[in-house]
């Protein structure tokens, strides 16, 4: 894949990059490494106000890098400004609250006493050199999701982003060194995936990050299990949205329309499948399907659009792919399931709607990356809970019910790492952020987030 900016709203490129040869990519590794030495020593107060200063840098820059991002990947220039608020927010909540997260830990002195032990306790240190492996959908937020509490650990940090977002990689490269960050701490590394392994198996880096799709996972996973590093893998999505008959089905409905076509439809954590109690099903589809249909599908730039094109031409043709299988296989188009008339130049799509998917149908279990929903009816909780966990992935999930013990229900036994109820899911800085079975491992914000890159070290002493 070259590395370009191509613009998916009208399918031209604008910028080719010529990818880093082995040359520079070793001397970005060894200046990680070198800074790694000295930065591992900095306070949290030094570290903070590094932080806090490239979240300034960030804000003043919200209108020009949103519209670098939309160039870049598609979404609506809107989304994108708020994308770039919410980085200069979770910059300035770990700039502020690292050093509590990792403050030392002591249990009670009777806990440790047998082990022979006066004192003890628990201290963070920070692992070294950390790869970060970036998709292109949210390219600032999930690269600053990673950095902001590995820099703040006091790691350093290496970015390979996608191949299709190098100016917003270059930017953020750009943004931590305006902010005083010394030579090395924060990189980016203009390469293409095939050189990952290898920058993985150096031995001067320690862990990696990946968010992506399963196949980039796994194949960064074998390599760092292979080389004994730890790694954090944050895969797709298949979310469930639950909508029970207490739901307030206006609500749950019109959460419904941005839950699944935020980002063009493009996020791991949107909502993708929709299993609707049967008491409220043909409520809560009427309700949906009209405000997708009704969605203002069009030009990112354009501040009234709702909905813009996929970010590449590739993640189109496998949307088709998926929507015709499922048609193929008895599944009915509630709205949508084509290209929009008129735009012709980009890869547009629109906002569609599908009911009777068959289980054998791929997007029944495959990731649908665009705005494509699968409504699903389901006979009671029980049923609902059953088709939910009936899909590889495990990211978060979502019900809508005004009954305790319903919610109860959900929290045990759906298999995703969030259970959002009334609400759609959405990442804060606060709130650990990850999934379970082929969604990954680990966890990103909050202080499960900051622990993933550091070394807990017992300090003992008689
Ligand atoms: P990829 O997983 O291919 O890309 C994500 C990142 O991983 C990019 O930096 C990519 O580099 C890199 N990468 C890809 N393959 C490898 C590999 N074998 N070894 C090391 N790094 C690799 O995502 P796509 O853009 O191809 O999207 C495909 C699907 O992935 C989507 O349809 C969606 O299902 C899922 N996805 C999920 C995301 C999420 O937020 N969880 C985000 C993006 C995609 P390069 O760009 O150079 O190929």
């Amino acid at each position: 894949m070259p590395i370009a900016t191509v613009n998916p709203a009208t399918g031209e490129t604008l910028r080719t990059f010529r990818p880093y040869g082995p040359d520079e990519v070793e001397q970005r590794v060894a200046a990680a490494d070198r800074a790694f030495r000295h930065y591992r020593t900095t306070a949290f107060g030094e570290r903070a106000a590094l932080l806090g200063r490239a979240a300034d840098l960030l804000e003043e820059d919200v209108p020009d890098i949103a519209r670098t991002v939309t160039t870049e990947m598609g979404k609506p220039v809107t989304a994108a400004r708020a994308e770039a608020a919410k980085c200069v927010k979770a910059m300035r909540w770990y700039a502020h609250n690292a050093e509590a997260l990792l403050a030392d830990e002591r249990p009670a002195g009777a806990d440790v006493r047998d082990s022979g032990a006066s004192t003890a306790r628990v201290h963070y240190r920070p692992l070294g050199p950390v790869l970060a492996v970036m998709p292109w959908n949210f390219p600032l937020w999930q690269v600053v999701r990673f950095a902001a509490p590995a820099l703040m650990a006091g790691n350093t940090g290496l970015l390979k982003h996608a191949s299709n977002v190098p100016q917003t990689a270059l930017y953020l490269e750009d943004l931590f060194r305006r902010a005083g960050y010394p030579d090395g701490v924060f990189q980016t590394l203009l390469t293409g995936s095939g050189a990952v392994e290898g920058v993985l198996r150096d031995p001067r880096v320690a862990a990696a990050t990946l968010t992506g799709s399963e196949a980039a996972g796994r194949s960064v996973a074998a390599v760092a299990g292979d080389e004994v590093k730890k790694t954090v893998l944050e895969l797709g999505g298949s979310d469930p949205y639950l909508v029970l008959p207490s739901a307030d089905v206006e609500r749950a409905a019109a959460t419904a329309v941005t839950a699944r076509t935020q980002n063009n439809g493009q996020s791991c954590i949107a909502a993708k499948r929709f299993i609707v109690h049967t008491d409220v099903y043909d409520a809560f589809l009427e309700r949906f399907t009209a405000g997708m249909a009704a969605l203002t599908v069009g030009d990112p730039m354009d501040e009234a659009t709702d909905v813009g094109p996929l970010a590449s031409e590739s993640g189109r043709v496998d949307l088709e792919e998926l929507v015709a299988d499922a048609v193929g296989r008895g599944a009915s188009v509630r709205c949508g399931g084509r290209r929009p008339e008129g735009l012709d130049r980009g890869w547009f799509y629109e906002p569609t709607v599908l009911t009777g998917v068959a289980p054998g149908a791929r997007i029944h279990r495959e990731e649908a990356f665009g705005p494509v929903a699968v409504v699903y009816r389901a006979g009671g909780l029980d049923e609902a809970l059953d088709i939910a966990n009936d899909s590889p992935f495990g990211l978060s999930s979502n019900v809508w019910t005004r009954d305790a013990s319903e919610v109860e229900r959900c929290v045990r036994d759906l298999e995703a790492g969030g259970v959002f109820v009334n609400g759609m899911t959405a990442s804060h800085p606060a709130l650990p952020f990850g999934g379970v079975k082929r969604s990954g491992y680990g966890r990103e914000l909050s202080g499960h987030g900051i622990k993933e890159f550091c070394n807990a070290t017992t300090v003992w002493q008689a």
